[in-house]
């Protein structure tokens, strides 16, 4: 299955707990799965994963039972990018956006699951929109006495108590609210400023 977490478009550019949600599932699945292998294109503190990049995207697409975090998918391949099997926009990597959804297209086939994050929908790639099948909305809340507010502050200070309401929309079609996700065990496994490299990003 792809998922994809994301923000709502109201809260453009204001931290939404998309990655320590995907962060959290990954590493809940594992837990359950141990004898998943974790690929990750963000750096991971404290598990065992490996790198996800376009030199190994090839390793990727041919392995089964994997867990593949891919955080920013809206950094990696732009939402107006024409996808094509021999585009050149990809430095040495030729049709690098088309294996990416080779990738999301055999994930079933393949038992494999992708959490990828994005910050909202309508950023996300046209054909990978296709491809998600789950999408979960993200929305970063904060403890305040004994009632959550929302946190629209993206450096929050140290004594902010956060949790996450994610709203689960399958095909589009709003399904129903998840528990209330406490992202506070995931936030040292992970840097939260980190750029995502090694993939190349092209406008057009
Ligand atoms: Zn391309
Ligand atoms: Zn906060």
């Amino acid at each position: 299955m792809n998922y994809i977490y994301l923000g709502r478009s109201s809260d453009l550019n204001v931290g939404n707990g998309k990655t320590a949600s995907a962060v959290g599932e990954v590493i809940n699945q594992w837990v359950e799965h141990p004898e998943k292998q974790i690929y990750s294109n963000i750096k991971l503190k404290d598990v065992d994963y490996k790198q996800f990049s376009p030199e190994n995207i090839d390793e990727v697409l041919e392995t089964d039972n994997c867990l593949i975090l891919l955080d920013e998918l809206h950094a990696i391949v732009h939402k107006n990018h024409s996808i094509q099997e021999r585009c050149k926009f990809h430095g040495e990597h030729t049709g690098l956006c088309y294996r990416l959804a080779q990738f999301f297209r055999q994930i079933r086939k393949r038992n494999n699951d992708s959490y990828s994050t994005c910050q909202t929908f309508g950023d996300a790639q046209a054909q990978y929109r296709q491809l998600m099948q789950r999408q979960i909305v993200c929305e970063k809340m904060r403890l305040d006495g004994d009632r959550l507010r929302k946190c629209d502050e993206d450096k929050c200070p140290s004594d902010h108590r956060h949790y996450i309401k994610q709203k689960l929309y399958q095909n589009f079609v709003f399904v129903k609210e998840l528990p209330l996700f406490d992202p506070e065990p995931y936030y040292s496994l992970y840097d939260s400023f980190e750029i995502v490299k090694g993939w190349v990003n092209y406008e057009k």
